[in-house]
């Protein structure tokens, strides 16, 4: 099979998809989520998070039930019903410790009353 322009393109913005939602070294997971819900779609579940975990946090395996728990059952969700913001200019991020899942200073819990 020859390799057309086409194909080529669509291996590039695969390969870029994958860079993207890619979490970066201590970047915590609200800030994580923040940042590639920029650039794509909350698809109902928590993929993201789940990447997020999978890569930065495999043993938080208690992860999922949390954040359900918590309200957020996708991964939009996570930054209306788990984290907050604490201003509206979340970048950078300050980092979190690896291996965790916490939030950096710049997010706080939603309260739920
Ligand atoms: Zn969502
Ligand atoms: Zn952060």
């Amino acid at each position: 099979m020859n390799t057309t322009p086409a194909t080529e393109a669509e291996q590039i913005v695969r390969s870029l998809a994958r860079t993207l939602t890619a979490p970066q070294p201590t970047e915590c997971l609200p800030c994580y989520l923040d940042r590639v819900l920029r650039v794509a779609r909350c698809d109902g579940t928590l993929r993201l998070a789940k990447r997020y975990r999978d890569t930065v946090a495999p043993r938080a395996t208690a992860l999922e039930r949390r954040m359900h728990q918590s309200g957020g059952c996708c991964d939009c969700e996570i930054l209306m019903n788990v984290y907050e913001s604490k201003s509206d200019d979340v970048h950078p991020c300050q980092g979190t410790r690896k291996g965790s899942t916490s939030p950096c200073g710049l997010w706080r819990p939603v309260r739920h009353w």
